[in-house]
């Protein structure tokens, strides 16, 4: 029997060679001889005979060679015979909730072209629909959410739109229900709100503070980015009414850190410029892009030669992160953090996020959707909030998109982060939920790498500083 390399992406910190395990998601730093046996064993398997025979010709220990077989056969970043893909870890079927999104109204201020509820890849079928929920089914929500995620001790619920706003007052009912059940049943409940800030007012922002609401602003940039597809139905940018609002957000709301999300279009791509302006001229203190989900050929679609200028801009970020982190500074690009988050905690995912699974998103007519991006597509339902959901539909939608089916994926190393990509722009570009987002693998990849090589030089130059990313997961 041979020895083989097992599944391992190699890679570099600054000074130092790291592996990164792939059944696993767990990384190790190599030393001169542990890095010659994954050399020698990337060129052609050996007997381990045979594997020492060549390591002492190359002038090393025979004790020390010995020594780390062993130990990379133990985190098994090299196995005895063929290489085989390991199926990933089995949920368990009643697997607990964890959070909720609500969305407390379908309906929106702003006409935003490339917006998945509203733009033209709309998977949504709103007709017919109520537009705005009710008192009821928001608290049937809060007592679903409950019922549901037994064995946890604090839950989550996220207000959406639409424009979430738009139904503040039904906001304000939640929150008071959702707190009082909680004392009641011993438990806790953290609430955040996403939502696009052109109705904020200071009645609002007090009550945010005051409940410590976690808030995301919808945001594109500075001005001329920001007006270029976030627009009211009249054609008027939106940069204007919401740049006063969001000041006094992150003036008067400093119970938790208000952050800023991105879509990066054709119209507005120029991440670092979009980054300046809105951490450091506006004072968010986290910024995350995701590139619009979108068919290829629409008009604010980024396309293959956008993308590479991205991920180009995404690194030299990356770098600045890296700066920071090794001065032990925050840096507000969430892309890298929540990288490094997941590999930190050795993230190995067998769905590529919660959706269906610890998560659901419940829409104003009180159908239950696998995430907020599916709610009101009949298509999606899983179930209502009255009658619950139809675990049949929620087994098909979990089997479909776990890693194990995406046959694709078994030979790609980035799949304990990535695991095929989302589930509704796997739908949106293929018309499957179970798709794997092949349109960005390589794109995917090359990120992935970045964020290991800032991991890896950050664990040797300043490893403390990975020790929030723990804290993070204990939160
Ligand atoms: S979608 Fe692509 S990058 Fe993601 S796990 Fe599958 S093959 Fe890898
Ligand atoms: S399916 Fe996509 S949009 Fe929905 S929670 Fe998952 S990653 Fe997010």
């Amino acid at each position: 029997m041979t020895l083989q390399l097992s599944e391992v992406h190699k890679f570099r910190g600054s000074e130092v060679n790291f592996a990164y395990l792939v059944p696993s998601g767990g990384i190790v730093a190599l030393d001169g001889i542990s890095s010659a046996i994954l050399n020698c064993l990337e060129r052609t398997p050996l007997s381990r005979e045979s594997l020492i025979e060549e390591l002492v010709a190359e002038g090393h220990q025979q004790q020390e060679i010995e020594e780390s077989i062993d130990e990379l056969q133990d985190v098994r970043a090299i196995q005895m015979g063929e290489r085989v893909y390991e199926p990933s870890q089995a949920l368990p079927d009643d697997f607990p909730l964890q959070s909720i999104v609500l969305n407390v109204t379908n309906q929106c201020n702003l006409s935003c072209q490339y917006c998945y509820e509203f733009g033209e890849d709309k998977i949504a079928t709103p007709e017919g629909k109520k537009k705005f929920m009710d008192l009821d089914t928001a608290q049937a929500s809060v007592d679903y959410l409950f019922a549901e995620s037994q064995g946890r001790p604090s839950v989550h619920l996220t207000f959406f739109g639409g424009e979430t706003l738009m139904n503040f007052p039904l906001m304000k009912q939640v929150v008071t229900y959702a707190r009082q059940r909680a004392a009641e049943l011993g438990r806790s409940i953290e609430f955040s709100l996403t939502t696009n800030a052109t109705l904020l007012s200071s009645t609002i922002i007090e009550f945010l503070a005051e409940h410590g609401i976690g808030v995301t602003v919808s945001m594109d940039g500075p001005k001329e980015m920001q007006d270029k597809f976030r627009i009211f139905a009249n054609g008027k940018g939106s940069y204007d009414i919401m740049k006063p609002k969001v000041e006094e957000l992150i003036a008067k709301h400093r119970q938790r850190p208000v952050g800023a999300r991105v879509t990066l279009t054709s119209g507005a791509m120029d991440v670092k410029r979009i980054y300046q302006h809105l951490k450091h001229e506006l004072g968010f203190h986290e910024v995350a892009f995701a590139p619009v989900t979108t068919s290829p050929d629409r008009l604010y679609s980024i396309g293959e030669p956008g993308m590479d200028s991205v991920l180009a801009q995404f690194c030299d970020l990356a770098d600045e992160y890296l700066e920071f982190a090794l001065r032990g500074e925050h840096h507000g690009f969430s892309n890298v953090s929540d990288t490094l988050a997941e590999l930190h905690q050795g993230v190995n995912k067998s769905l590529p996020c919660g959706a269906g699974l610890g998560m659901v998103g419940i829409g104003p007519s009180g159908d239950i959707a696998p995430c907020h991006r599916f709610v009101d597509s009949d298509e999606h339902v899983l179930g209502n909030i009255t009658t619950g959901i139809d675990q049949e539909k929620r087994a098909d939608f979990l089997g479909r998109g776990n890693i194990d089916t995406k046959y694709d994926c078994h030979t790609c190393w980035a799949r304990p982060l990535c695991a095929g990509g989302c589930h509704h722009e796997a739908f949106v570009r293929y018309g499957d939920t179970g798709h794997a987002n092949l349109h960005y693998c390589d794109w995917i990849r090359s990120w992935t790498n970045k964020c290991l090589e800032i991991y890896g030089t950050i664990a040797e130059k300043n490893p403390m500083f990975l020790q929030h990313f723990a804290e993070r997961k204990a939160a």
